[in-house]
């Protein structure tokens, strides 16, 4: 027989605690609860307390601040993973606007990590190639850009004359 507090549908993504369905935040951490369970069938009963075990205390202060978006909640999932091997902890929303039933299994979500663990979890990310470190590093320098049109003509005019002499 399972102990009671596994299950308990709601858990802090912090401290692991098991809470009501009438409960939306963690009285001691602040943090949204979710669904214990939530991440696999696998293995709902230890899932959340393993997760607590990994997440460092100082990653875990502050308010929530936005730190990726994903296009569906296996990516955010994904991500969460991630941050959670470096210790940090974090949650996913809807994003914006797709609020609505019909986004509600799939739609793009929201990753927020506690302020504390904003930068580290940043840098996780960058690392994994998920988000420029700021907006501007992320768009590809004009030279790059136009070397790569160039280097596309030179193909493009490769192809038409190996073409015309094959079929000349
Ligand atoms: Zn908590």
């Amino acid at each position: 027989m399972r102990p009671v507090a596994s299950s308990e549908p709601l858990v802090c993504p912090s401290c692991a605690r098991s809470f009501d369905l009438e409960e939306r935040f963690c009285p001691d951490c602040k943090m949204p609860l979710v669904y214990a369970g939530f991440t696999g069938a696998d293995h709902p009963v230890t899932d959340s307390s393993e997760k607590a075990r990994k997440i460092k205390p100082q990653y875990a202060e502050g308010d929530l601040v936005r730190v990726a978006g994903a296009r569906n909640q296996s990516e955010a999932e994904f991500i969460q993973g991630m941050l959670l091997e470096e210790g940090i902890p974090s949650v996913t929303r809807r994003s914006a606007g797709f609020d609505v039933p019909d986004f509600l299994a799939a739609g793009p979500r929201d990753l927020l990590v506690p302020q504390s663990g904003a930068l580290p979890a940043r840098e996780v990310l960058l690392q994994a190639d998920l988000v420029p470190a700021d907006p501007a590093a992320g768009r590809t320098p004009p030279l790059r850009i136009a070397l790569a049109l160039l280097a596309l003509v030179a193909l493009i005019a490769l192809v038409a004359w190996l073409g015309t002499e094959v079929f000349a």
